[in-house]
């Protein structure tokens, strides 16, 4: 049988799941699943491939800890006969030091702690999820995949801020994030559309966070996400774009602490402090409210804006990707965004906009338009197996 991995994603109300075949080609979803309502209501989801999905309600005050060992016992349960060869984790920050997926070990795991303050409000319950895994499969090699990493080759201009050169070499550099997904995407388009693969390519990942990466030949040149998962496009509830004058006015000004601050970027802003009425993109499109509209032509107003300064930055563009739930699912934005760019030389095809099809732009655009969906914890499973060393069967 082939070797059985495991996908940890733990985050900060949730704890996904996913187990794979490693197989010759690429890794077979056996089953996916999550933890979900962590500090709220706890609800088990099982979505077992080519069966019915099911769900049950979990203890309230269920710990990350808890809920990554009732994952693992669940699994025990349902494949008794399988053996878990790899566990592969999601972790938000990797810092300078790495570029690629690692195996954990005490060293790694001790760098990784040193990231926190970087990412405070995912890192920990990632490592939460890296530190379960060992305590229920302590022989199993534990394998860390980073956000970060894949951008990590960026051009010093791309990576930095115009402050004193000190805090570029202290490290205080622009990161970016959603690279497992990036890294997906790149994949992809090279099976879907070989030739402009290796061009100049822009996936816009659009989900409750969002973000741009700019690709050439398939690997990160630029990202709209920087230091922190903050800047770049306006998201559910986080600012993006900000002057950071407006910052210390509110600080010095208004009084404001930095936790109130915090609390005000990263969860009362974006499309939830613009509109007021949500930061679900489906409410929003559904609203009747004036503000819903506001922020949803915001939204794309950046979203343009960021991609006519990223094509500025890779010279030009060979094919845009949109990509995760927005960019899978929502015509309205999607439309939005390529009919704002026509001067680009894009077109829309509206009924395959409309119908989500894989390819949206007409025969008249000078530039392909595709919708790709994303899929970190397969390029998870794809790392784990091949820095674990797993041996794969044909599929
Ligand atoms: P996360 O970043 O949490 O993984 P997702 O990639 O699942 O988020 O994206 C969530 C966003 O996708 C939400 O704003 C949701 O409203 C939006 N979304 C999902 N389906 C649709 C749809 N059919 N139309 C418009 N937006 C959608």
């Amino acid at each position: 049988m082939a070797d059985l991995v495991v996908t940890l994603n733990a985050g900060s109300s949730s704890v996904k799941f996913a187990l794979f075949a490693a197989t010759a080609e690429w890794p077979r979803l056996v089953v996916a699943g999550a933890v979900e309502g962590l500090g709220a209501k706890p609800r088990f989801r099982v979505d077992v491939v080519g069966e019915k999905a099911s769900e049950r309600k979990l203890a309230a005050k269920l710990t990350h800890r808890k809920a990554i060992a009732e994952i693992f016992k669940w699994i025990e349960g349902a494949y008794p006969a399988a053996t878990i060869s790899a566990i592969g984790h999601r972790v938000v920050h990797g810092g300078l030091r790495f570029s690629a997926p690692v195996i954990v070990d005490a060293e790694t795991l001790a760098a990784l702690r040193a990231f926190i303050p970087l990412a405070p409000l995912h890192q920990p319950h990632n490592l939460a999820g890296i530190e379960g895994a060992c305590e229920a499969f302590p022989h199993v090699p534990q394998v860390a995949c980073f956000d970060t990493a894949f951008h990590r080759g960026h051009a010093f201009v791309d990576d930095a801020y115009a402050l004193p050169y000190s805090y570029y070499e202290k490290g205080l550099r622009r990161f970016g994030f959603h690279g497992l997904s990036y890294e997906y995407i790149a994949r992809r388009l090279r099976i879907i559309d070989p030739i402009h693969a290796e061009g100049g390519v822009i996936v816009a990942h659009l989900g409750n966070g969002a973000s741009l990466c700019a690709l050439k030949g398939g690997r990160s040149i630029a990202t709209s996400m920087g230091f922190s998962a903050l800047e770049g496009l306006p998201m559910g509830t986080r600012c993006g774009e900000i002057d950071p004058g407006l910052l210390l006015y509110l600080l010095e000004s208004e009084g404001m602490t930095p936790e109130e601050l915090s609390h005000l970027l990263y969860e009362r802003s974006g499309l939830l402090g613009l509109s007021g009425v949500s930061h679900d993109m489906r409410a929003l499109e559904s609203s009747d409210e004036p503000r819903a509209d506001a922020a949803i032509a915001y939204f794309i107003h950046r979203i343009k804006m960021e991609i006519a300064a990223l094509t500025a930055v890779i010279g030009g563009l060979d094919a845009l990707v949109f990509t995760a739930g927005i960019g899978e699912r929502s015509p309205r934005i999607r439309a939005g965004v390529v009919e704002g760019l026509g001067w680009l030389g894009l077109a829309l095809d509206a009924t395959a906009n409309a119908r989500n099809d894989s390819l949206i732009s007409s025969t008249q655009s000078r530039i392909p338009v595709f919708v790709t969906p994303t899929d970190e914890e397969a390029m998870i499973a794809r790392h784990t197996i091949e820095i674990a060393g797993l041996s794969v069967a044909a599929r």
